[in-house]
């Protein structure tokens, strides 16, 4: 049917209903490895939707579930259900960071780069020169980023709290008798215990209890 410059045309009948939308289902451990293997559907640059089709989406078919996994062991996202759901300290994070490494158009142009090495368009030295100078520019932008870890329920691996330091135990600030380069700190362990570390740790392992 074509329409002429000045026709008339006879509206439908509209209606006005009051809905509400529905936010997306949350990701399982299928759909989120799905998604990763189709990460061009998320990004709307055409460039950047075609090298990511290319290589293929973000990991490979043997890192994807290692990359969950470790997803949940640091607490960026539990299991409820099947349903996958992001912790505080997941959204905080993913919220902090910069730009670039949440965006898998990085994981695009770090794929596009080595497709230039392949085709001898770019050398190894220039690549490491480009992630040098990125993670430079990544560093200095986090500096002074701080995570208040105390509501965020960090814990650290052992699902320990963490030692608090004490500066006022005997020995404190005293330059480590072992290594003789690191500073020896007082620090309170959830039991009660308090020991002396050197903060040279993990190059020097000194340590010693207080009684
Ligand atoms: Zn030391």
């Amino acid at each position: 049917m074509t329409y002429q410059v000045g026709q008339k045309l006879r509206g439908g009948v509209a209606k006005l209903r009051e809905a509400q939308t529905t936010p997306p289902k949350r990701f399982t451990d299928g759909t989120l490895i799905s998604a990763m293997t189709n990460i061009h559907r998320f990004v709307t640059s055409e460039d950047d939707r075609k090298i990511l089709r290319d290589t293929k989406g973000i990991g490979t078919e043997r890192t994807r579930d290692a990359i969950i996994e470790t997803l949940k062991a640091r607490k960026y996202i539990v299991t409820k259900g099947r349903e996958l759901v992001p912790t505080d300290l997941g959204i905080e994070l993913i919220l902090r960071l910069p730009r670039e490494l949440s965006d898998p158009v990085t994981t695009a142009k770090w794929e596009m780069a080595l497709g230039l090495i392949e085709q001898g368009q770019m050398t190894r030295k220039q690549f490491d020169a480009m992630i040098r100078n990125m993670a430079t520019k990544l560093v200095e932008k986090m500096e002074g980023l701080n995570f208040d870890v105390e509501k965020l329920g960090v814990k650290t691996v052992e699902g320990k709290p963490r030692p608090e330091l004490d500066a006022t135990l005997p020995g404190h600030g005293e330059k480590c008798d072992k290594c003789g380069k690191g500073t020896m700190q007082g620090k309170r362990l959830a039991s009660g215990k308090k020991v002396l570390g050197c903060n040279a740790y993990p190059k020097c392992k000194n340590s010693k209890w207080i009684d």
